[in-house]
């Protein structure tokens, strides 16, 4: 029964809105678990010692209708995809993302910041690794990558414009690019800001984005080598995406985003409720991660550059751009 639960709450959690008044979605009333009224709160069924593992839509269809969720599978075809994702906490407070394709068995892992949690996840599972994807040359996502690399042969995949910057890099990928992971197109969106070279890669058969250090849930990253005016552009092209798009960031920080985030916008009701909800899972250490394109809409000040209340609070003058108006928002979280 626990695995039904596990099953169905993870369908739920996958799948695009529907239309179907029956369908769970995000604000809606998940008919499979009655008691979990919030998808952030179905989390805590899907973590296993620290770890998400996202199962393949093809498996999770034959488990809904073996159990008779046939009719919540409403966009199942749409959105099929043989990709695991696993989330691997590592340092103290990154994330490591372990990608499994199921029907070759090709393994791969975004931001390996170190690499023994790297192994013992691949161990446990008697896995290999293939591919490593760094979405930037910082240590705390690369950190891994030469001891992997030497051990399981991976070939390192980044940036063109870090080719210099990330260790044991082998391909390079510019903007517009597409890679295939085992079948999975991976688009590379060139995303500066947090640094120069800083790259999201987009499953979009999956519908999952890897944001690195550029889209926190609740906040983005730290401007150490680019201007607001880029990471502004950034995050505009990231959010673009559909909204029920899963967003896995490099770094647990929503908590701590959320006190920011009220500070400046208190009157927010999506940020106060996913705010309680953070807190909720922080408490039981589970990961607040992934979050989706339409929640970080709803409550990132980071993409809410147009709210009166944020301008209000800061004391941000009616005729300053869009960009203009992150800078200001991002000097006061910095000083927060
Ligand atoms: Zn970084």
């Amino acid at each position: 029964m626990r695995m039904l639960s596990k099953a169905c709450s993870l369908v739920a959690s996958s799948l695009p809105r529907c239309s179907s008044s029956a369908a769970p979605t995000i604000r809606g009333q998940p008919s499979l678990l009655p008691s979990v009224r919030k998808e952030w709160l179905d989390k805590p069924l899907l973590y296993g010692i620290g770890t998400l593992l996202v199962m393949p839509l093809t498996t999770l269809h034959g488990v809904g209708r073996m159990f008779g969720a046939g009719r919540f599978l409403c966009n199942m075809t749409s959105v099929s995809s043989s990709l695991q994702i696993e989330l691997v906490p590592c340092l103290q407070d990154n994330y490591a993302y372990i990608l499994h394709d199921v029907d070759t068995g090709t393994v791969g892992v975004v931001d390996p910041s170190e690499a023994t949690p790297i192994i013992n996840a691949l161990e446990k599972r008697n896995q290999n690794l293939t591919y490593i994807l760094n979405t930037h040359h910082h240590y705390d996502h690369t950190g891994g990558n030469l001891e992997l690399k030497a051990k399981y042969g991976a070939k390192v995949i980044g940036s063109a414009k870090d080719r210099d910057r990330i260790p044991g890099i082998d391909i390079t990928l510019s903007e517009g690019d597409t890679w295939m992971f085992a079948g999975h197109q991976v688009l590379v969106m060139e995303t500066p800001g947090h640094t120069s070279g800083h790259v999201c890669y987009h499953f979009p058969g999956s519908g999952a984005i890897f944001t690195g250090d550029t889209l926190f849930s609740l906040s983005c990253g730290k401007l150490f080598e680019g201007t607001p005016q880029q990471m502004y552009s950034s995050l505009q092209k990231i959010i673009a995406l559909p909204d029920e798009t899963r967003v896995y960031c490099g770094h647990e920080y929503t908590l701590s985003n959320s006190k920011f985030a009220l500070s400046i916008e208190p009157g927010n009701k999506d940020l106060q409720e996913y705010a309680a909800n953070a807190a909720d899972l922080r408490k039981r250490n589970t990961p607040t991660v992934p979050t989706t394109i339409g929640r970080e809409k709803q409550c990132n000040p980071f993409l809410r550059t147009s709210s009166p209340e944020i301008k209000n609070t800061l004391s941000i003058p009616d005729h300053f751009d869009d960009a203009r108006v992150l800078e200001v928002v991002r000097r006061a979280k910095d000083n927060f």
